[in-house]
């Protein structure tokens, strides 16, 4: 199969290892090494030259994390991938790299609590402003592009509220202003949804999620075109320095071989809990887009392979209620992060989401009885279990 592009399943596992090189190893070797030894003072020249290829420091490059980086390249079919420490390093060096000061940031009415933060920050430092959109329709998109508007960046689904957001067509009114589009494609994977194929130009991950699936790694990863991420390898990794560690590479490395089944069965889980939570008296409201009847689900059809492992439902009562709920919950994690093989429940109001303000919270819908439920591997039954007992009571 070499020279024959591998279908996804087979790319998570096999691609980019250069097993005869490390006396045979099937696993990528972890380099453990900060530092490359030179053969003679010249290549140590042509290396700093960029005359010859090879490793110099690992801070701009490391054979563990390249691998990696290659192998996220290929899943999200992009020209370079580029490894960071974490989801907000990568995030941080794209909207570093896009953006000088005075200019503007298009959003989806909806971000990770964090790049909300950030992008705060640029805005009473370097005076970048934002905006948010549903981008619901090609009007949406237009009505707040400015003639500084650098960057548009989309989570979709959008945490935690789920809501979906047309990805092909953001690109065509992006393309027809030249703006990149960014993607934070965390809460799918390549597995799920492929940006760059929709005509997105950069895709980034938080890899603690699902592509890391067990809970114990904090990543981050970018794919782009060839240009784009040259400069990020030079400005952002070798000049701020956020890089990710060879041993987190190869964590990586092993969590995507098995991504493709454990997103399966991820969706799985979600779907039939947002079913059965539906059909609850004490559930007001179920956000999963993967469920027929969900407004976006015919842009899941279109754009996704499942409805991904994450859903939102809002219960009756106040905060108080929603509180007491998770409280009484016995296997199901009170914790926030999701992707994990562990179920985990959290209360975007006063967790992920409290710095944002409350008006932006409430215009962003993220309510006081809205709860996050990343779906893990377990038996269904037995969650469905624990969250029935904990709607019973109170
Ligand atoms: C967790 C998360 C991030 C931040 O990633 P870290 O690895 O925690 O730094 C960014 N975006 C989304 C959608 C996330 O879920």
């Amino acid at each position: 199969m070499k020279n024959k592009e591998k279908r996804i399943e087979t790319a998570m596992i096999h691609n980019h290892e250069k097993a005869e090189k490390y006396d045979g190893s099937l696993t990528t070797p972890i380099f453990q090494t900060s530092t490359f030894s030179f053969s003679s003072a010249a290549e140590g020249e042509r290396r700093f030259a960029g005359e010859e290829e090879g490793f110099i420091y690992t801070r701009l490059g490391n054979p563990t994390v390249r691998t990696l980086e290659d192998r996220i390249a290929t899943l999200e079919g992009g020209e370079r991938g580029l490894a960071f420490a974490s989801g907000m390093a990568a995030v941080s060096a794209v909207l570093i790299a896009l953006t000088k000061a005075g200019d503007h940031v298009l959003c989806s009415n909806g971000l990770y609590g964090c790049t909300y933060g950030l992008l705060q920050m640029f805005e009473e430092k370097y005076s970048i402003t934002h905006d948010f959109s549903y981008m619901e329709t090609e009007e949406d998109v237009r009505a707040k592009i400015t003639p500084d508007t650098r960057c548009i960046f989309i989570e979709t689904p959008i945490n935690p509220t789920m809501k979906i957001i047309d990805l092909a067509m953001v690109a065509r009114v992006a393309k027809e202003y030249d703006i990149p589009v960014v993607v934070d494609n965390t809460f799918c994977t390549p597995y799920l949804q492929r940006p760059l194929d929709l005509g997105c130009d950069i895709v980034l991950h938080s890899a603690t999620k699902y592509i890391g699936g067990h809970g114990d790694v904090i990543a981050g990863l970018v794919v782009g075109k060839k240009a784009f991420m040259d400069d990020l390898a030079m400005s952002q990794q070798k000049d701020i320095g956020g890089v990710l560690s060879p041993f987190d590479a190869w964590l990586l490395l092993r969590g995507l071989k098995t991504l493709h089944v454990r997103m399966d069965r991820h969706s799985i889980n979600a779907h039939d809990l947002a079913k059965r939570l539906d059909n609850h008296p004490k559930v007001k409201q179920v956000y999963y887009p993967g469920m027929e009847g969900n407004d976006h689900f015919p842009i899941v059809q279109k754009q996704m392979k499942t409805g991904g492992g994450v859903l939102a439902f809002e219960i009756e009562g106040g905060k108080k209620e929603a509180q007491e709920f998770m409280d009484r919950l016995n296997l199901i994690q009170i914790a926030v992060s999701l992707g994990d093989a562990e179920t985990l429940i959290q209360h975007p109001a006063t967790m992920t989401h409290a710095v944002v303000p409350e008006e932006k919270r409430q215009e962003m819908g993220i309510g006081d009885t809205l709860i996050r439920l990343s779906a893990g591997l377990e038996s269904v039954e037995d969650l469905w279990e624990d969250l029935e007992q904990a709607l019973k009571e109170g």
